[in-house]
């Protein structure tokens, strides 16, 4: 369902992060991309999280023009890892222009097994320092250690996305010399989000990406357009074609005009993301003359 707003802006929007292929949205994708459509967003990374759902992004890639897929091992999931799984993720990095992620660090769930943790994400961070592919990182509580395995290890030339970034302010600047992006979610517009939405305001605007986390990370409901029935355990499903007040909620906190804000992110994402873009579907239509 759809409030009646006009879309705010007319340049190309896109989503830095979220899940197309997560189960919650089972068999609606064809109508949530027609909505994405409507809303101008002209691509979405849609990262894995296991091994369990890469074929299922690369499907996705497959049938829409509008998905970059990435793939990678959650650190939530590693558990789950077979024997081959190096070789699996290699396998469909080979088979299409894709990203690695969600992959990164966690000390925020319960009975975590942070050793485990390093190792499989320094892994995968090696995998993609060797193809120069863009990573999304996920971060929780653990960013001294994020820090030093990004200094001292291998990274993609091409930069990595620190997706949702929470870290402390102080290290957003250590972090941009290594290469990274930060992504606004609209969860940040939640009022108790306070201290997060303050360390946006330091991001250097040419690091600064947009997205949805979709289906989580749900926008306060005043700002959620389009809505889906909630999930059985009452959880918000939060739909990717929200990405426009994501983005409205970004002008909002950085004072700056929408229009003038999507121009910047659609350059930096075509900075990180545009090496990995097909050359008969670029990332941006706006070509350099
Ligand atoms: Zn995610």
């Amino acid at each position: 369902m759809r409030s009646p707003v006009e879309p705010r802006t007319s340049i190309p929007l896109y989503d830095a992060h979220n899940h197309l292929q997560d189960e919650r949205f089972s068999g609606q994708q064809g109508a949530i991309i027609a909505a994405a459509r409507d809303e101008n967003i002209r691509r979405m990374v849609v990262n894995g999280s296991s091994e369990a759902d890469w074929p299922e992004v690369l499907d996705l890639a497959h049938r829409y023009p509008q998905v970059i897929p990435s793939f990678g091992y959650h650190p939530w999931y590693i558990r789950d890892r077979t024997e081959g799984w190096e070789q699996s993720l290699i396998r469909f990095l080979e088979q299409i222009p894709s990203g690695l992620g969600e992959i990164g660090l966690d000390k925020w769930i319960k009975n975590h097994d942070l050793p485990q943790q390093e190792k499989v994400f320094q892994r995968q961070l090696e995998i993609a320092a060797q193809r120069d592919l863009p990573v999304s990182i996920h971060c929780l509580q653990a960013w001294g250690r994020l820090l030093e395995i990004l200094q001292t290890g291998p990274r993609p030339r091409c930069g990595f996305l620190l997706h949702s970034f929470g870290g402390p302010r102080e290290l957003i600047e250590p972090l941009a010399e290594l290469g990274a992006y930060f992504s606004l979610p609209g969860y940040f517009a939640q009022e108790r989000k306070a201290r997060q939405r303050e360390t946006f305001r330091h991001v250097p605007r040419d690091r600064l990406l947009i997205e949805t986390d979709a289906p989580d990370q749900s926008l306060p409901p005043a700002r959620v357009r389009y809505s889906l029935a909630p999930a059985p355990d009452g959880k918000p499903i939060n739909h990717p074609a929200n990405l426009t007040s994501v983005y409205q909620f970004a002008a909002e906190l950085l004072h700056e005009p929408v229009q003038g804000l999507a121009a910047q992110v659609e350059k930096n994402f075509q900075r990180l993301f545009g090496g990995i873009a097909s050359r008969d579907n670029p990332v941006s239509e706006q070509t350099q003359k």
